[in-house]
Formats: structure tokens, C-alpha cells, sequence
């Protein structure tokens, strides 16, 4: 029997695809919970500011995509939206930056106007349901649950909180907290998923999901009146409409080797999966589809 310790995105998609290669698993959450469900679930292939793609995105997210379908297909539920990102150029110098940039990005690109340039190809993923999903397919499939470990390989998938408490001697992390807002905006009608620095996503209607903050030295879990405010200021820089907060949640980034995940064996402890970083979306399924091919 191999145990899975932790059902985040990384767990979830480690025990899933060991399920589906003939493993008997058992999944062991404490129910504390992760980052995964307050993940904003973006699937963005370049963000950040250099106009850099994600690493290996376009390796990952082959993997992650028919992945993620094919649990729809089975179960019926939708959970993954693709929707385009309007890239808003920040000033003149950004704008000149991404042209410089942009013969290595094509694939990416659908539009470019004065306002900025529209990525293709990415999209959000409602990755609570997601996880919802994926615990009834396992479950379904004859999968184990248990809240307490109860022997067999071990493969820990503990995110953030495995990282913080070291469960892995040596392993060094720079995981972020991060704050993330859902909005109700009134009569606000926007369609695409807009970023420049950070992001606004619509999630239904007039809602929208927006964040997030970025703090490296308090990793303190719970939501603050300061992300609250940073946030707020960040959509202000969307749109001048008035709006309502309708949640405001935080977690904290597993993040080892600049949000490269990271898969690792210990005699004495097991298998790690963990440093999804603040990508946990593209790279959870290939994680799990490596961990088939390891010896467990
Ligand atoms: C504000 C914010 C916004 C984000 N936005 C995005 C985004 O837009 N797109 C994206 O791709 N990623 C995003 N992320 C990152 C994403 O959340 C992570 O990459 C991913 O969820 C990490 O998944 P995980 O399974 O490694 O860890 P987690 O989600 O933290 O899961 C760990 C699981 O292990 C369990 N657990 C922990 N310790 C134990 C123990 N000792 N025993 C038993 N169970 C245990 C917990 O209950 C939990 O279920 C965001 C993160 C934050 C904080």
C-alpha cells in the first residue's frame, strides 16, 4: 500500500495517476488544509514581469490539460476555464520590452494592441472543485482515506506546512504567504482575465477573484486589514467601479528552488513532492505522472 500524505493539488494528482497505473493508495489528510484551496487556480503561460514563460509551461501543461479534461469528461463536472489574459502594458519601457521579447512567445500570443497583448492558452481553474472532484474519482476507484498515517510507502505531498515544520532535513524552501480577495463589482462586465501587476479574474457574473499579495518574512496564515487594503488599491488599478468583498482568504506558496517543483527521496521519511510554487495548476498533474514512474 502506498500512502499519499496530503490531498492539495499535489496530492491529489500523485494519487490519481498511481491509482490509475494499478497502485493501491491511501490517501491520509489531516484536513488541515493548503494552499490549494485558496489558489486563484490562474494558468497564465507568461506571467510575471520580463515577459519570461513559465518554466517547461508548455511540457506541463501538455500533461496537465488532458488530465484535468479527462476528469471532466468522467465525472461531468466542469472545473477548468480556458479564458484569454489581457496583458496590460505597465508604461512605454514594458511595452518595448515585450517586442524585444516577442518572436519567442508567439505561440502564446493572439493579439497585440495599444492596450496591451492578449495571451492564448491559458485560463482558471476552480481548483476547490477540483479537489472535490478528484477525492470522489479516487474514492470511487476503491481508494483508501484515512486522517491518520497506518504504514506502507510514504510519498508526502504536505505542501507549505511540511516545508515549514522540515519534515525533509536539509531541504531549504522561500515559501510566500499570499492574500487573494473575491469581489462582487456591479454592472462590471469584463470577460477576459486582466494582469499587469497582479491579476483580476471572472469567476461568474459580476464576481471576480483578484490578489494577490506576495510576503516572504511573516508566514502567519491568516488573512490582514494590510493585504486587504493592498488588494483593494491593486483593483483600483483595474477598474474606477465600486465593489464589495465578499471573502478574503490567505495561504501560504510551497516554494523550494524558484517554484521549480521538487521530487525527492529520503530512506528514513520517503517520497516528497512539494515546491509547487505559485504554479501549482500547471505543474501538479506531470508531477504526478513522474511519480509513476519512480519505484514506489
Ligand atoms: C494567495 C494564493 C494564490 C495562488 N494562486 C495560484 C494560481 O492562481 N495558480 C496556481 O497554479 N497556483 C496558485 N497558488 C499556488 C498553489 O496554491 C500551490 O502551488 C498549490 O496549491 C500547492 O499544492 P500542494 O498540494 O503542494 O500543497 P497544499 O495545497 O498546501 O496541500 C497540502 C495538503 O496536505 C495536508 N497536510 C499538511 N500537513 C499534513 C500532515 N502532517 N498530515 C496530514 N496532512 C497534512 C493539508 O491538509 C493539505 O490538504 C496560489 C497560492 C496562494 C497562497
Amino acid at each position: 500500500m502506498t500512502e499519499v500524505v496530503g490531498f492539495g493539488l499535489a496530492g491529489a494528482c500523485v494519487a490519481l495517476q498511481l491509482q490509475a497505473h494499478g497502485k493501491k493508495v491511501r490517501v491520509v489528510d489531516d484536513g488541515r488544509g493548503g494552499s490549494s484551496a485558496v489558489a486563484a487556480g490562474l494558468v497564465n503561460p507568461v506571467a510575471g514581469p520580463n515577459f519570461e514563460p513559465s518554466w517547461e509551461v508548455a511540457e506541463a501543461w501538455a500533461v496537465a490539460l488532458p488530465f484535468y479534461r479527462e476528469l471532466e469528461k468522467l465525472t461531468g463536472q466542469s472545473f477548468y476555464h480556458d479564458v484569454p489574459i489581457l496583458r496590460l502594458w505597465r508604461d512605454e519601457k514594458d511595452r518595448a520590452k515585450f517586442f524585444r521579447k516577442q518572436g519567442r512567445l508567439e505561440s502564446w500570443i493572439d493579439q497585440v494592441t495599444d492596450e496591451g497583448v492578449t495571451w492564448t492558452g491559458g485560463g482558471w481553474m476552480d481548483t476547490r472543485s477540483f479537489l472535490k472532484v478528484a477525492k470522489d474519482v479516487f474514492l470511487g476507484r476503491g481508494g483508501e482515506w484515512s486522517r491518520n498515517t497506518e504504514g506502507g510507502t510514504q510519498i508526502r505531498c504536505t505542501g507549505a506546512a511540511g516545508l515549514i515544520a522540515r519534515e525533509f532535513p536539509g531541504v531549504e524552501h522561500r515559501s510566500a504567504k499570499g492574500e487573494i480577495l473575491t469581489v462582487h463589482v456591479p454592472g462590471w462586465h469584463e470577460s477576459r482575465i486582466l494582469n499587469r501587476s497582479g491579476w483580476v479574474i471572472p469567476i461568474r457574473e459580476d464576481r471576480y477573484r483578484v490578489g494577490a499579495t506576495y510576503e516572504w518574512d511573516n508566514l502567519e496564515t491568516g488573512p490582514t486589514p494590510e493585504g486587504r487594503e493592498k488588494i483593494e488599491r491593486l483593483l483600483g488599478t483595474f477598474t474606477g467601479r465600486d465593489f464589495q468583498v465578499i471573502d478574503h482568504q490567505a495561504g501560504i506558496r510551497p516554494i523550494i528552488n524558484r517554484s521549480k517543483p521538487v521530487v525527492e527521496y529520503h530512506p528514513e521519511i520517503g517520497w516528497m513532492v512539494n515546491g509547487l510554487g505559485s504554479k501549482g495548476v500547471i505543474y501538479a498533474p506531470r508531477v504526478g505522472l513522474e511519480m509513476v514512474t519512480r519505484e514506489v
